[in-house]
């Protein structure tokens, strides 16, 4: 049975925007030592939180690998937070609502991953998909989740219910990337109208999860079985390869 067009979404964008000068900055303007060493050399166990012990099995893929060695994805840094805001305007939840969807949905990729989150609150911000990134220096702007009509987000156009994605710059000398900021931007009327059909029956969490895949860098895979198959099939939780991917994602190096 075909399923509403407004259930499906593709999306999987991913800005991949290396930063070589800013690189250098980065990295040599810290005070170098025993341990920043141990961090260049990718040995640091200062991790946060541990990934999650998942069962083998399934397929997923990686948004970006390292160019220099391309069995290692372009990943988040494990020994520090991903610092986030929200976004509410174009929300169909009601006040606290908002937090309360986000804020499980990131709990549960934390979890798989081992990465932190820190909910650094509301902000007026607004996507900007197209946008030239710059990083400030010592800074990186929080990841945005928000909601935008596709008016406002072109990406959203046609039956893309959610677009999700992470910016890399290069943060070691010979190309090693990193992400460093990124966002997540869900359709609102698409998220008013699963929500008048489905209710609250966990569609318009399975976009979340499918887009923090995204953020955290996963790309999607032809396997149907997977959340992170492109388009909405029903699934409406990570499965087995979705996990699998998370750790993988999970295990970047420390900086
Ligand atoms: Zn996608």
């Amino acid at each position: 049975m075909s399923r509403p067009l407004s259930e499906r979404w593709r999306s999987g964008l991913a800005l991949l925007i290396s930063i070589v000068v800013l690189g250098g900055i980065i990295l040599f303007a810290p005070a170098e030592g025993p341990a920043a060493l141990r961090r260049v050399l990718g040995i640091s166990d200062d991790r946060l939180r541990d990934p999650a012990d998942v069962p083998a099995g399934g397929t997923y893929a990686f948004l970006a690998h390292q160019p220099l060695n391309s069995d290692e994805p372009v990943a988040w840094d494990p020994c520090d937070e991903i610092h986030y805001e929200i976004n509410p305007d174009g929300s169909p939840f009601d006040d606290d609502e908002t937090e309360e969807f986000v804020e499980e949905a990131v709990e549960v990729v934390s979890h798989y991953t081992g990465l932190e989150f820190a909910y650094d609150g509301r902000t007026g911000r607004r996507p900007e998909w197209d946008r030239q990134f710059v990083p400030t220096i010592g800074r990186n702007e929080p990841v945005l989740i928000s909601w935008a009509t596709e008016d406002e987000v072109p990406q959203l156009e046609d039956d893309v219910a959610g677009v999700g994605g992470a910016i890399a710059v290069e943060v070691e000398p010979g190309g090693w990337l990193r992400y460093v900021t990124g966002g997540v931007t869900l359709d609102s009327d698409a998220f008013e109208e699963i929500g008048s059909v489905f209710g609250d029956g966990g569609e318009r969490r399975a976009i979340l999860l499918h887009e923090l895949g995204h953020l955290v860098g996963l790309d999607h895979v032809d396997s149907a079985d997977e959340l992170m198959f492109a388009d909405n099939v029903g699934k409406r939780d990570f499965d087995t390869g979705d996990l699998n991917g998370l750790v993988a994602v999970g295990n970047g190096r420390c900086a």
